[in-house]
């Protein structure tokens, strides 16, 4: 059934080792051999599939599967604690199942909860507000073996705090609206509201929207695709899971439209593993959209217009947010970023001109089909028009969505959300710039400080090691492997970041960790390895003094406890006096 339900396409085979693991806890040999045959793909395709995915697994995992989210937000509201909490009440190691095959117990990069963490996931479902009373009840529910049905639905209740809407957010739409708008005034002049909008891709790169769609609608060659990027998966950021769960007959109105333009009849969303929440009452707003002639066959009476939505599920990649790495894992193959040029707009799905903009994008287009280029132009900067949804996290008394006009200050958006005593924002995540309290002064502008949304609130109680020692753990951990400079590079920056915080590091130490970094950055194959040591270099040139105090005045201090590990060699030896220590050594 698996197989028939994915129409025997080899390129939902991330979606038919899903639904198999969800089924048997694992993607057993026995499924492995069958997909194999049956799509005619080798076995060893399907295996580096189910090992590049960190929610696939080879082997069995608990009947509940719980992830917790390692964000740093979640760990400032107290994660750790409550994760040991939860390894104690449910007699599970974390990283381990349980013996009974009952339960097993994660840790899982941010799961795109950080305005109501500490937050998890269990079977895929997300967790929100964990708290140990909460935990208490989980507990007793998992070992009473509950459906998760029988839980209290609290428990998986997602707020969508939308703090301060503005531009986009406080448009009404009626659906159909930017469709009929786009046909009424003509595909090429609907193009050409685009391109005067000036709207430039929300998922933090900032590439001119009509300039891909109107490259893609030039391309000969046929079919054309329309891909939403809906993985969302920078640390801190979740205005797109705002916008998929309250906006999205908007969002799929700007894919439609975009298809209208480029000559698709087929879209994808690629849709967070994280959230599978939403997958259900997605499904449920496309199936209304086609009932209602926004979608399928001769869309609204436009003679010929065919195109139709199909949501696809990642697997918990954070690099298939890049949009050729994106492409791949919708393909049924592991997410590593294709090597560039073609762009993925002459070559992309299926080796087919492939528009992939992100849900915010499509969401703006909407608006800019209805109310034309001009409205929007005259808002924001120059070269960033428009608004831009924040996700806020963090120190601060009103995390939330908030929209703000291009151009916007930081300091400005502090006040709103309530954040005092602070010692910087994390702007665009991991990924981004670390901004401290000396300047605020600085905007929200691709000119200034461009963002996916990712807005994180650190006060003056805060250890900058802890922040940027998370974001590299995070790299490191992300990385697909696929290039030396990142895969092995991220640890490396890792250790050696480790090594100093820990105390162990000398002068030397602190220059190798810029060496590396530079090499990180500057030979990497695509953006993650680009920006994974943007948090040690941007903390570097705001904070050197707080580095420097770490070190230790020796020209070299070895990563470990050397004396300690010469313990052995002092019992073979027989003595254990001063001079056998290392106190000789120079300190
Ligand atoms: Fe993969 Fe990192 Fe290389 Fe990107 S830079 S391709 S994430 S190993």
């Amino acid at each position: 059934s698996v197989l028939a339900e994915a129409d025997y396409k080899p390129e939902r085979l991330l979606q038919m080792l899903r639904a198999v693991q969800a089924q048997y806890l694992h993607i057993p040999q026995a499924a492995i051999e069958q997909l194999a045959a049956a799509l005619h793909i080798p076995r060893t395709q399907i295996i580096a599939v189910a090992e590049f995915y960190s929610f696939l697994h080879l082997t069995p995992q608990g009947r509940y599967d719980i992830h917790i989210s390692d964000s740093i937000t979640d760990r400032m509201l107290g994660k750790e604690k409550l994760l040991n909490y939860l390894a104690e009440k449910l007699h599970v190691k974390v990283g381990e199942v349980r013996a009974d095959g009952l339960v097993s117990l994660n840790n899982t990069s941010c799961t795109g909860m950080c305005d109501q963490g500490p937050a998890g996931l269990v079977n895929g479902y997300a967790l929100t507000r964990l708290a140990p009373a909460r935990i208490d009840v989980i507990a007793k529910l998992i070992e009473q073996q509950a459906p998760l049905s029988d839980w209290p639905p609290e428990f998986f209740a997602v707020e969508e705090p939308l703090r301060k809407p503005g531009l986009l957010l406080n448009q009404p739409f009626e659906n159909g609206a930017a469709i009929r708008a786009t046909f009424a005034r003509g595909l090429t002049e609907t193009l050409a509201e685009v391109d005067s909008s000036n709207l430039r891709g929300r998922g933090g790169a900032g590439f001119k929207t009509a300039l891909k769609w109107r490259t893609c609608a030039q391309q000969t060659a046929t079919p054309h695709y329309v891909i939403c990027n809906a993985d969302e998966g920078e640390p801190g950021t979740f205005k797109d899971r705002m916008l998929l769960d309250l906006y999205a007959d908007q969002v799929f109105e700007g894919m439609t439209l975009c298809a209208a333009i480029i000559g698709s009849d087929q879209g994808l969303l690629y849709l967070r593993a994280e959230y599978l929440f939403l997958y259900e009452q997605l499904q449920r707003v496309l199936k209304r959209r086609r009932a209602s002639g926004l979608l399928g066959r001769n869309i609204l009476g436009h003679d010929g217009f065919d195109f139709d939505i199909e949501i696809r599920m990642g697997a918990g990649a954070y690099i298939c947010g890049e949009a050729s790495a994106q492409i791949e894992s919708l393909e049924g193959k592991p997410g590593i970023p294709r090597v560039k040029p073609p762009n993925s707009v002459i070559c992309g799905y299926q080796r087919k001109p492939t528009v992939v903009d992100n849900v915010e994008t499509f969401f703006a287009a909407t608006h800019i089909a209805i109310q034309g280029g001009s409205w929007f132009a005259e808002v924001g900067t120059a070269q960033s028009t428009g608004s831009k949804l924040l996700s806020i996290s963090g120190d601060c008394a009103r995390p939330g969505i908030y929209e703000y006009p291009f151009g916007t200050s930081i300091e400005e958006i502090l006040q709103d959300c309530g954040a005092v005593d602070v010692l910087g924002v994390q702007v665009g995540g991991p990924s981004g710039t670390f901004i401290s309290n000396r300047e605020l002064q600085r905007r929200i502008a691709f000119e200034d400080l461009s963002t996916a949304g990712s807005f994180m609130v650190f006060n003056n109680s805060r250890n900058i090691f802890d922040i940027v020692q998370n974001f590299t753990d995070f790299f490191a951990h992300e990385s697909c492997g696929f290039c030396t400079p990142c895969r092995v590079g991220t640890t490396l920056l890792k250790n050696q970041l480790r090594k100093i915080v820990g105390g162990n590091g000398a002068a030397v130490d602190l220059e190798e960790l810029n060496e590396i970094c530079l090499v990180v950055k500057n030979n990497s194959h695509c953006g993650l390895g680009d920006s994974a040591a943007n948090p040690i270099l941007s903390t570097l040139a705001s904070y050197p003094e707080l580095y420097l105090k770490q070190l230790k005045q020796s020209s070299f201090t070895p990563g470990f406890d050397l004396d300690a590990t010469l313990a052995v060699a002092r019992r073979m030896a027989q003595r254990d006096d001063d001079a056998a220590h290392l106190s000789q050594v120079e300190n």
